[in-house]
């Protein structure tokens, strides 16, 4: 099984000294801005080493401990680059605010084949044994983690669309139910009741980022695609493919690498909008009713 163990420590002073000798130290702190949850930041040391910085609320330590073992997930694959975790910690002498503490992606210009490397990375993520990250049933994870700022059940299941139906639509429709007149809350049940008339069980379970939007893939500096910012969990790989195609989606050469690599089942096309109904409806939840009209135009689609 997949285990971290994070160093934790009680200030950055602490972790800079621990992790990199009592002579070095910040000299340089740049706000980075693009993240929607945390405060980032970029630091300098003294010897020029570059770290990134996340930071947050006290009581939300653990988003940073979960996206530590994400990292760790994926980078267990070796099928994509992630930044190596430092550490975490609490500093106290900043009001107790909560750090993770990451190597610095450089960013660089990106190879000439960025995007369908990136389909062939993604592919062999997808295809990589998932025996690792899951102690019973099929799909899941080893916790509960976060997408954005709330969370995301991963409780395991042995199949994917009732684990889809309970760790992913139903808690999100729970919280928006307010949203929603009665009988839109009539049909959304009843969506919920037939999923299995929508959706497929995969040809076998993936590791999925869960998060993967085009924010949360950076060039590193050896030109490729590094991702960043996880929610994974073990799913239908079409899961991801959708969220890809949410905000925007990548370009064409993405998709055609992916699927000579791996292959998809057919009409994910007609499923595409039901796995975003998560993310539309998690976003809903987060940053309010602007994503509303989307979720609705879904729910209709499939009632
Ligand atoms: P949040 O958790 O708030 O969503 P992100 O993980 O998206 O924050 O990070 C915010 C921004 O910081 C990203 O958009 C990206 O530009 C930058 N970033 C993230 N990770 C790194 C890293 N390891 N090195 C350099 N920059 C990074």
């Amino acid at each position: 099984m997949i285990s971290v163990t994070l160093p934790h420590y009680t200030s950055l002073e602490q972790a800079i000294t621990e992790l990199y000798g009592a002579d070095k130290k910040v000299v340089q702190t740049s706000r980075i801005s693009g993240g929607d949850i945390n405060d980032a930041y970029g630091l300098k040391l003294s010897d020029g080493t570059r770290l990134f910085m996340k930071s947050n609320a006290r009581e939300n330590v653990s988003f940073f401990t979960c996206e530590a073992v994400g990292l760790q997930a994926i980078a267990m694959t070796q099928a994509i680059s992630t930044p190596s975790i430092l550490c975490s910690g609490v500093d106290e002498a900043r009001g107790g605010c909560a750090f993770l503490l990451m190597d610095f992606i450089m960013g660089g210009s990106r190879v000439a084949n960025y995007w369908e490397t990136l389909g062939r990375q993604l592919a062999a993520m997808h295809q990589t044994s998932t025996a690792e990250l899951i102690s019973e049933g099929n799909y899941g994870f080893l916790q509960d983690n976060y997408i954005g700022a709330r969370k995301q059940m991963n409780t395991p299941h042995d199949k994917w669309i009732p684990f889809f139906r309970d760790c992913r639509l139903t808690p999100q429709f729970a919280d928006a139910a307010n949203c929603f007149t009665q009988s839109e809350r009539r049909n959304i049940s009843k969506l919920l009741e037939h999923l299995q008339d929508y959706l497929v069980e995969p040809e076998h379970p993936s590791l999925l980022h869960g998060d993967l939007w085009s924010g949360n893939v950076m060039a590193g500096d050896d030109g490729k695609a590094w991702l960043i910012d996880p929610a994974v969990y073990v799913g239908h790989a079409e899961a991801d493919l959708a969220m890809t195609e949410l905000f925007g989606g990548f370009p064409d050469t993405f998709y055609a690498a992916y699927k000579e690599v791996f292959p998809m089942q057919s009409g994910y096309e007609h499923r595409r909008d039901l796995y975003n109904l998560y993310q539309l409806l998690n976003h809903l939840n987060l940053f309010g009713g602007s994503y509303l009209p989307s979720v609705r135009r879904i729910v209709g689609k499939y009632i």
